[in-house]
């Protein structure tokens, strides 16, 4: 809490942080023990008890987790893991012993999470989407550009809130030499199963048959709109599962799907600028405002930069510029509805 000496003739004053109650937490698929992991513990930590609704499509680990934290000891009540999907979820936003509600997923989801829960009377931080943007300026590293980019876009086959799906670069010199680099490195990928058996793959399978069918829908829209398609992933499978291979567009446009909408798959797109303000716009104009990162050789440029741009989380030279758990971690504009991020100092303020 705060302590101020004085603050009258012979008076002090403190505040003591407590806890707020019963919190609920609802989590994405992707990072299923991670987005949880940002939550529970700050809050039980906090002293408050948690109800935790993991993603349908992958619960399991949420369950392993409790099974884990009982057998250290944790009193039945406090951590409880809740299968289903938006019919649970409408409890926990109306419920009135339910105090505060952390939430992380797709932004039309965290929208309706915030609006319903807020209107009942609860705290909530709700964390959404991203489209990542790389500006990628003529003086940078060129091969340590491609080496971030290529496990930025394509690592964990895209499924981020943190992947970079806009390479921003400045000159059609940097960007035909970016491209050429990075080609026959997109096209290497090896994509299979991510099991024990085969550690030499690269690149799994997306989540469901239907996010591979949006996934390959967006690929096909890209060329509709005519943006040159440098790398088709559409021909790649493996088996039954649902495998795509990574995609690259060249010459995408600011009014392209592709380009505005969260695509969360392996593709990306290489939009031209001509010059530094004109791309740092670009990404301030973007709805999404997740993470961002610059190359750069010129320290005056990533400075102006880190002050200049319209997004949480910015790196330079580094491409996912995730904060560890002792910082807070959020996007800005429609990647986050509420006004504190997840765990460090605004997970101790929210659950306090
Ligand atoms: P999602 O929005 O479909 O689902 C998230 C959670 O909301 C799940 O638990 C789901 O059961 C629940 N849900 C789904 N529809 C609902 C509805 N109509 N009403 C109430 N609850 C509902 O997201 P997803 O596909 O599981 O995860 C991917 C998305 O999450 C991407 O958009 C990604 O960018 C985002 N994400 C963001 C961050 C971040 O930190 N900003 C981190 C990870 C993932």
């Amino acid at each position: 809490g705060e302590h101020s000496l004085n603050v009258g003739r012979g008076v002090d004053s403190h505040s003591m942080m407590q806890p707020v109650g019963v919190c609920a937490g609802i989590t994405p698929f992707n990072f299923p023990a991670m987005v949880p992991l940002w939550m529970f513990p700050v809050a039980l930590a906090c002293g408050n008890s948690f109800i935790l609704k993991p993603s349908e499509k992958d619960p399991s680990l949420a369950l392993r987790m409790a099974e884990l934290l009982k057998q250290a000891g944790l009193p039945d009540g406090v951590l409880n893991v809740v299968n289903g999907d938006k019919e649970v979820v409408d409890v926990l936003l109306t419920d009135p012993r339910v105090q505060a509600v952390s939430f992380v997923g797709s932004t039309p989801i965290a929208q309706y999470i915030y609006a319903t829960a807020s209107a009942h009377g609860k705290r909530v931080q709700a964390l959404g989407g991203a489209k990542n943007h790389m500006l990628v300026m003529p003086d940078a590293d060129l091969d340590q550009a491609v080496s971030a980019l290529m496990g930025a876009a394509y690592g964990a086959a895209g499924e981020r809130c943190m992947a970079i799906s806009v390479a921003l670069v400045v000159g059609d010199a940097t960007a035909d030499a970016l491209v050429a680099k990075l080609k026959p490195l997109v096209e290497a990928l090896r994509v299979g199963p991510g099991l024990g058996q085969s550690p030499e793959n690269e690149m799994g399978p997306l989540i469901s048959r239907e996010h591979l069918a949006k996934v390959r829908g967006y690929v096909d829209q890209g060329v509709a709109e005519g943006a040159s398609l440098v790398v088709d992933g559409r021909g790649v499978s493996h088996g039954e599962g649902y495998f795509i291979g990574g995609s690259l567009f060249d010459r995408v446009g600011p009014e392209m799907r592709i380009y505005r909408e969260e695509i969360f798959g392996p593709v990306l797109a290489i939009v031209r600028a001509p010059d530094y303000e004109t791309a740092l716009r670009l990404i301030n104009e973007h709805e999404y405002g997740n993470g961002t990162a610059i190359f750069t050789c010129d320290g005056d440029t990533a400075r102006d930069f880190t002050t200049r741009v319209q997004v949480g989380m910015v790196g330079v030279n580094v491409p996912i510029p995730v904060p560890m758990a002792f910082h807070s971690f959020g996007g800005w504009k429609r990647s986050i509805f509420g006004p504190l991020n997840m765990h460090g100092p605004d997970g101790v303020r929210f659950y306090t």
